[in-house]
């Protein structure tokens, strides 16, 4: 009795683990496929592909689907499809709607070609050399697969789109065929279309199959995309994945995507096929939202965005344009503060150069004040030795008047009272000598004060004494009645005419001694408001070899001369804001001509 219990229970088991392992065996894996060429193909390229699966999964069965883009969207919503593998736009437009995502994605090159990438291209009849560019295509038939084809026309589209803002005026006739997409190019041989339009690497695939000779075909709307091998008038987009519908659980999910990607890569005469992992699709869900179709359909055009898109090559011009200004605002402002400090640099190295020229002017100036009361200081000692002498003949005479033993020393207190009173005289006089030969030997105070100008001529005549002698005449001063002063620089006025006096008498050297005649003048040119003194001499006058270069530094025709006194003096009558010039008199000698301003120089 228990053994039968054990036998029914056991059998019952088996029974059950029977029932569980053809339950088990039986589970199904429908993956449908979209079905774009030939069902020969589609046994050739995706068969063996899946084959892993079997193998990786025993327990189950993979039933493939070959499927039109209608099949795949009923059996993805009536739930009989677990996975399917369709092209990339079919996806995009199936994710709208649908809980479909990508698993895998398989790689497929077939003699170097990539068949996992897709792209359209263009073509028309060899024969057709009207036809080169897109706008070619203006009015004319284009023969496409279907509307819903991605490669076969979506992309097309989108690229010309995107290029042409006026392509919906081009009048285009597209004609749809339906699949397979190979019966396009016998159409175009036939001359039913003037171009077509097919999903990249497909009419090398036929060439290589032998079906099409690609010398026939001629490639419309070159896009130049380096390493892609296949003619292509678009940019290129990815490939098919392989998508888990919501009828998959996560086991059944990940059970598949190892079984893929376990599997070794698959060789087929030239193909080679291996799975991988998927990549994004969001350039794909561009192109459908910019041809506001699929999940994009109902989104609503906005006309700016689709104007900017339009002309947003203008924009990367004006923005390249923009960039270059601002590259050349920079450019410009960098050289005009760089030209600026240059100019800065070399106003300060000008302004440093007139400061070192202007010193050295005045140290020349002062070395020749030393020069002129070099040539002067044997009248100068003559002027002090006068009062000297008349101080020592006092004093000597005092003395005597004190030594005398009389008692008549109160008698002579009014001699000795005058006696002491010319040595104080005198020897202010020699005071005064002094005071003006270290005031002449000063460095330039740069002072300017308000001058009565007769004393001060009187003084240059003074300095110039001992010469004068020597030459043996007697000065000769006219004045205007009331003259004003003048405001102007003491010392500098006494270097020019002592100077022009000393010159005079140069002049006069070889001239006979009855001959001889210095006159000096001052006038008043009210008119002007200035005075104007003359140094007029009877001398030889102005060599006529250097007239013209009388005022230039070194000009001279004395054997000890400098050739700066006259140089240094018309500077210096400049910097006064006067004017000196000489001339030959047409009675005979030469005079000099000093004009200074009365007022003071307005600074400017
Ligand atoms: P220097 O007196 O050292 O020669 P100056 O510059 O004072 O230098 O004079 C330059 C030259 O001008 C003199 O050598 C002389 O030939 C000429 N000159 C100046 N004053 C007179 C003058 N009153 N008459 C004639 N020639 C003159």
């Amino acid at each position: 009795m228990i053994l039968a219990k054990k036998v029914r229970s056991s059998l019952l088991f088996i029974l059950l683990l029977c029932i569980i392992c053809s339950e088990v065996a039986a589970e199904e894996i429908h993956i449908g496929i979209l079905d774009w060429r030939t069902l020969e193909d589609f046994e050739q390229h995706w068969l063996p592909s899946l084959q892993s699966l079997e193998k990786e999964m025993p327990a189950h069965r993979i039933v493939l689907h070959p499927m039109t883009l209608n099949e795949l969207n009923k059996g993805v919503a009536d739930n009989q499809l677990d996975f399917l593998i369709t092209n990339p736009g079919h996806y995009v437009a199936l994710s709208s709607e649908y809980r479909v995502a990508p698993l895998a994605q398989l790689q497929h090159l077939k003699a170097g070609l990539p068949l996992n990438h897709v792209g359209s291209v263009v073509l028309t009849h060899q024969g057709r050399q009207d036809l080169n560019e897109f706008t070619d295509l203006k009015g004319l038939t284009i023969g496409a697969v279907s509307p819903e084809s991605f490669g076969g026309y979506q992309l097309m589209l989108d690229t010309l789109h995107l290029r042409y803002s006026d392509i919906k005026s081009w009048d285009i006739h597209w004609n749809f065929t339906g699949f397979p997409m190979d019966q396009l190019v016998e159409k175009l041989l036939n001359d039913e279309f003037d171009a077509i339009v097919l999903r990249s690497c497909l009419a090398e695939v036929l060439a290589l199959e032998g079906s099409v000779d690609l010398s026939s075909l001629r490639l419309i709307g070159t896009q130049a995309i380096d390493t892609y091998p296949c003619m292509i008038s678009s940019a290129v987009y990815p490939g098919w994945p392989l998508l888990r519908t919501a009828k998959v659980n996560d086991t059944l999910a990940r059970q598949v995507l190892a079984a893929l990607m376990k599997s070794d890569s698959i060789l087929i005469d030239q193909d080679v096929m291996y799975w991988q992992p998927p990549v994004s699709y969001q350039s794909v869900y561009e192109v459908f939202e910019r041809l506001r179709i699929g999940p994009f359909a109902a989104f609503p055009h906005n006309p700016i965005m689709h104007w900017l898109i339009m002309h947003r090559h203008w924009f990367y011009g004006a923005f390249a344009l923009l960039i270059l200004l601002v590259l050349h605002n920079i450019r410009a402002e960098y050289l005009v503060r760089k030209r600026t400090q240059e100019l800065e640099w070399s106003q300060q190295c000008q302004r440093e150069a007139e400061q070192i020229a202007l010193h050295h002017q005045d140290e020349l100036r002062h070395a020749s004040r030393f020069t002129l009361m070099g040539e002067l200081a044997a009248g100068l000692a003559h002027e002090l030795n006068q009062p000297l002498t008349a101080i020592a003949n006092y004093a000597r005479g005092s003395v005597r008047h004190l030594q005398r033993q009389d008692q008549d020393l109160l008698a002579r207190r009014t001699q000795l009272v005058e006696a002491s009173e010319q040595i104080a005289n005198q020897a202010d006089q020699a005071a005064a000598v002094i005071r003006n030969i270290r005031t002449f030997l000063k460095k330039d105070t740069g002072e300017y004060n308000w001058l009565a100008i007769v004393p001060l001529v009187e003084n240059a005549l003074l300095f110039c004494q001992t010469r004068i002698k020597q030459a043996q005449i007697k000065p000769q001063l006219q004045c205007d009645d009331h003259l004003p002063d003048i405001f102007s620089h003491r010392i500098h006025l006494l270097q020019i005419l002592a100077n022009l006096i000393t010159n005079a008498l140069d002049a006069m050297v070889d001239v006979d001694v009855d001959q001889r005649e210095l006159c000096l003048s001052i006038h008043q040119d009210k008119a002007n408001n200035r005075l104007i003194i003359q140094v007029a001499d009877r001398g030889k006058g102005i060599d006529a070899a250097i007239e013209k270069h009388l005022f230039e530094p070194f000009m001279t025709t004395r054997k000890e001369g400098m050739g700066l006194g006259l140089s240094l003096s018309r500077s210096l009558a400049e910097a006064l804001g006067g004017q000196l010039i000489l001339k030959n008199r047409s009675t005979g000698g030469a005079m000099a001509e000093l004009t200074l301003p009365i007022q003071p120089l307005l600074q400017e």
